[in-house]
């Protein structure tokens, strides 16, 4: 009798801890968040009111509402720890920015110390931001950026081992207002797609949506590592990825490690990332382990794009620290290791309206599925006219080496849309039926949409961007970059498309044939563009080049590419989401760190070459000369030494033929510059960066465990436990 009461006792607490926690998780959800709770707590109604409408209705946000959220932003932030704010931006070399200053004051009169913060310090700053990429918008003299807070992305408290901050997320411009940032041109295309897209809207009798809203929700891929590797790991620490390193034995060929049980210290590791995220109010929703040993994934549930870039600049940040304190390393960029996949950063996205309804999805009626199918034709549209534009905006040093291998989408952009849409397009365009008679499942609506997603999900893994049911996955996106680019470029295209249409049916008569015929044209013009099959097939390729798509390799080509083409330079000046200015400066500094990057490489291997691996190989040529002088003593000498020695000897020249070259690339690269620089480094430092890698991972497997100086491809990825 006595165990049972002690079973059911000991039962009923752990279900009120199980309780407890659940709650406790519930109520730290955006704990360290300037939300709306958090608001109504610390500010007047009528201030909150205010503030929610100038951030939902995108208006200016006048000097005496800052100063009144100010008091009681500072006031939370001082009560929940942090001794410090900070302008938090997005400068134009792919990271966040962050300048701290303390709330303390000293009181002019009494001379005590007191905590002071403006609304004047929360809605504008100035740092002297001046050794960030400008591109050549910003001559000396006129360096200083200003920061402006962005009021539609919360302010947080993120902890920095040492103590806590405010981050108030910034736009970051120059003193003629030009867009310095990652932010500023986002935040104009979401604005510019929801204008074009409430005109569509208008066309089909929708009067009462106020605004559209770009969705995003992507899913990050990463690496970890043991820190204790690190050490050896020169490569990684100064390129973020391996120069060097022979395949291990076991690579990712019994897909064993894909949705595998998460083992023990990475599971506590992911622990406290969902922890520290959801403090953030960032909903960490998927982990998983991924294809490639010690990859893995992290997916937040979506959010309007702006506050979804930055929350994934938060997750990233998260991602790396949190490693650390678990004694890993987190790493983001797009191919730590040759021979297995690579990372990407797939982004999931929708249009919806204020009121909640997604655009991507096919309706009851007739006119709703007409709108469905205007939105779907320009999508399609925008992705084949500036497909060079969709290419360049995920094009990084890295993500070249990702791109168009057998794991990744290929460098042609097409659109998998499944068979079922398909077969829509396609009687369409052959005018088998008309528009009002539509196939049966556009007709029937959201009943059928199961099925019409899971048609999408199952079967579009080779598809740069991909129709998923309700929204379409673009995955050509790299690990490390910066999500607003291209959600900027989609926005920015999108709209314009959904321009082209509302400007041809106003001027039109008869908008229902107006709209008939739209569809019909803009589908058949576009098709090409279409592409449901194996996108890893060589056969592909050839497709591709019949159709006439471009095939864009790597990343200077990309930028070349936008650079010369005046359809793309218009689409933004007709949008106003970048001034030729700002364009031009952004392609320049494209080029200038893809040059960087590459540089960088090239000498970190050519150090690696010359302090570890030419020793190495001396030391181990040294040692078979002195076994084999012993040998002849005892007058029989094996002949594994003398192959030994030749194969060694032959590696030995060959590392210096290739390492003479990579030095002379290095050195011939002090003369250049800009475009010029990235050009070399696409047509010489690559090749002869791959070049030298060979004779020494061939080394690798030749000298023993202890020979070799730095850890191997199976130390690195077979180690977390
Ligand atoms: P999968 O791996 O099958 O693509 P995941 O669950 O890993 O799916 O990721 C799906 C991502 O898509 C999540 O970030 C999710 O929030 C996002 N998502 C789901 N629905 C939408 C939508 N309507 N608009 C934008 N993103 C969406
Ligand atoms: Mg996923």
């Amino acid at each position: 009798m006595w165990t049972w009461k002690i079973i059911y006792f000991s039962f009923r607490i752990t279900c009120m801890e199980k309780k407890k926690h659940f709650n406790c998780l519930k109520e730290s959800f955006g704990i360290d968040v300037f939300n709306e709770k958090a608001m109504r707590e610390y500010l007047p109604r009528e201030v909150v009111e205010e503030l929610l409408d100038v951030v939902k209705n995108g208006r200016e946000l006048k000097i005496e509402l800052a100063n009144q959220v100010a008091a009681g932003l500072k006031e939370w932030a001082l009560n929940k720890g942090a001794t410090h704010y900070s302008h938090w931006f997005q400068p134009l070399n792919g990271l966040t920015a962050e300048k701290h200053d303390s709330f303390l004051m000293i009181d002019d009169l009494t001379g005590e110390a007191i905590f002071e913060f403006s609304g004047r310090e929360l809605i504008k700053g100035e740092p002297d931001a001046s050794s960030f990429p400008n591109g050549g918008l910003r001559a000396t003299f006129e360096a200083r950026g200003y920061t402006m807070w962005d009021a539609s992305s919360p302010a947080f408290i993120a902890s920095n081992d040492g103590g806590k901050c405010l981050y108030i997320p910034t736009a970051f411009c120059s003193y003629h207002g030009d867009a310095l940032d990652e932010k500023t041109p986002l935040l104009r295309s979401e604005a510019y797609l929801s204008e074009q897209a409430l005109r569509v809207l208008q066309i089909f009798g929708d009067q009462d949506s106020k605004r559209v809203n770009l969705l995003i929700g992507p899913e990050q891929e990463y690496f970890l590592i043991e820190a204790e590797q690190l050490k050896k790991r020169k490569d990684i620490i100064y390129s973020g990825r391996t120069l060097f390193g022979a395949p291990s034995p076991k690579g990712q060929e019994l897909d064993d490690h894909y949705f595998a049980a998460i083992r023990g210290k990475v599971a506590a590791y992911m622990d406290e990332v969902n922890q520290i995220l959801w403090r953030l109010g960032i909903p960490a929703k998927t982990e998983h382990n991924e294809v490639a040993p010690s990859q893995h994934e992290l997916a937040v549930i979506y959010a309007k794009a702006n506050i979804a870039a930055d929350q994934n600049q938060m997750v990233m940040r998260v991602l790396q620290r949190t490693a650390k304190k678990h004694g890993l390393i987190c790493l983001l960029k797009e191919k730590p290791f040759a021979g297995v996949n690579g990372s990407g950063k797939h982004i999931n996205f929708s249009l919806a309206t204020d009121r909640g309804v997604n655009l991507f999805t096919p309706g009851q009626h007739v006119q709703e599925n007409k709108q469905f199918l205007v939105f779907l034709a320009a999508l399609l549209k925008a992705c084949d006219e500036f497909a060079p534009l969709l290419r360049e905006s995920v094009s990084s040093y890295n993500n070249d080496l990702r791109l168009g291998g057998h794991e990744a989408p290929p460098s042609v952009l097409s659109v998998f849309i499944g068979e079922a849409l398909n077969s829509v397009v396609e009687e369409i365009i052959n005018e088998k039926k008309a528009l009002d008679a539509l196939p049966s499942f556009l007709l029937t609506g959201t009943s059928v949409l199961p099925s019409l997603r899971k048609d999408n999900t199952d079967r579009n893994r080779t598809s740069p961007f991909a129709f998923t049911g309700n929204r379409f996955e673009f995955r050509m996106v790299g690990s490390a970059l910066n999500i607003s680019t291209p959600a900027m470029c989609i926005a920015t295209a999108l709209g314009y498309e959904l321009k082209c249409f509302a400007d041809y049916v106003d001027t039109q008569d008869d908008k229902k044939k107006a709209i008939d015929s739209w569809i019909k044209e803009t589908l058949t013009a576009h098709s090409r563009i279409i592409f449901n099959g194996n996108g890893y097939a060589d056969e592909w390729l050839l497709e591709a080049q019949k159709r006439g798509l471009p095939c864009i390799k790597d990343t200077y080509e990309a930028i070349d590419n936008v650079e010369k083409d005046q359809k793309i330079h218009s689409l933004f000046s007709v949008s106003g989401v970048l001034s030729n200015n700002e364009l031009s400066s952004r392609l320049n500094i494209r080029y200038l760190s893809y040059a960087n990057d590459g540089l960088i490489e090239a000498k970190a291997a050519s150090h690696m070459v010359h302090k570890l691996f030419l020793p190495a190989l001396h030391r181990a040529f040294a040692a078979f000369a002195k076994e084999k002088h012993h040998a002849k003593d005892t007058q029989f000498v094996p002949r594994h030494l003398d192959l030994s020695l030749s194969k060694i000897s032959e590696l030995i020249d060959e590392t210096y033929e290739k390492l003479e070259i990579l030095d002379a690339d290095i050195a011939r690269a002090k003369d250049l510059c800009g475009k010029e620089l990235a050009f070399f480094v696409h047509d010489s430092i690559k090749f002869h960066l791959e070049e030298v890698r060979k004779p020494i991972d061939e080394a690798e497997l030749l000298l023993m465990k202890d020979e070799w100086p730095i850890p191997s491809y199976g130390d690195l990825l077979f180690h977390v436990i």
